[in-house]
């Protein structure tokens, strides 16, 4: 029997535009795997950070990299959970001052070649809906549907804001604006596999859209894509 051709979906944009929480709801909704990008910069942040060295010292960060055994795992929920080192790190992965310092240590060509064919052997193996910031450009170039899903920073900052206050660790609307333009900045200006759109991207601004509108928008152009 010939095997179904695998599909890949690559959404990119910046942070608090809704890529993780749409991406996971639309693999769930297709029967692909959500892979979460961000999640595994984070994880090495969290260690880079945890063993006390500078996350913007790339020789500090390319000599601890031998330590850093990175797994993905999947709950039946289709929850990603990351594991350093044997260790489930997928809480502590999302306090806010490991954000900065992911996006620190993804500067680094290093830990971008360091990470790179984990990501595509996910492609390899599944269907799936990737959610990064260069999936399109630099991890799968050749996905089959390229989205650049992107909103106002003032937007964004105010669902970031939101997602905080629900997780228990609120923090005022000036500084997460005031954080997460740094992070553009540093995520656009970056040498290596800086965020921007792939010339055969699809650019969906959820700026104006609510979640469940954002979610049909996705997957019109995802089912107009792959034809299904
Ligand atoms: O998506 P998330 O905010 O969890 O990502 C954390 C950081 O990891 C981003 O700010 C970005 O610097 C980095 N990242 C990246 N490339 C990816 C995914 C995330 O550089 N594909």
């Amino acid at each position: 029997m010939q095997q179904e051709k695998l599909v890949s979906v690559a959404i990119d944009g910046p942070s608090g535009a809704g890529k993780s929480t749409l991406a996971k709801s639309i693999a769930g909704e297709l029967g692909y795997v959500y892979v979460d990008t961000g999640a595994i910069y984070r994880t090495i942040g969290y260690f880079v950070r945890s063993r006390g060295a500078d996350p913007g010292d790339a020789e500090s960060v390319q000599r601890l990299l031998p330590e850093i055994h990175v797994k993905m795992m999947y709950s039946k929920d289709g929850l990603q959970h990351m594991l350093l080192n044997g260790a489930d790190v997928t809480e502590e992965i999302r306090k806010p001052e490991i954000s900065r310092c992911a996006s620190m240590v993804s500067a680094h060509t290093c830990v971008r070649d360091f990470l790179l064919e984990m990501q595509r052997e996910a492609a390899r193996r599944h269907s799936v809906v990737m959610d990064g910031r260069d999936i399109g450009t630099v991890v799968l170039p050749e996905a089959d549907v390229k989205i650049y899903l992107t909103a106002s920073p003032e937007i964004r900052a105010r669902r970031r804001c939101l997602e905080l206050e629900q997780r228990g660790t609120p923090q005022p609307y000036e500084q997460v604006l005031k954080e997460l333009r740094q992070r553009d900045w540093d995520d656009m200006h970056r040498e290596v596999a800086p965020l921007r759109v792939a010339p055969d991207a699809v650019t969906v601004d959820t700026s104006e859209l609510d979640f469940d509108g954002s979610r049909q928008a996705l997957l019109r152009i995802i089912r107009e894509k792959v034809g299904r």
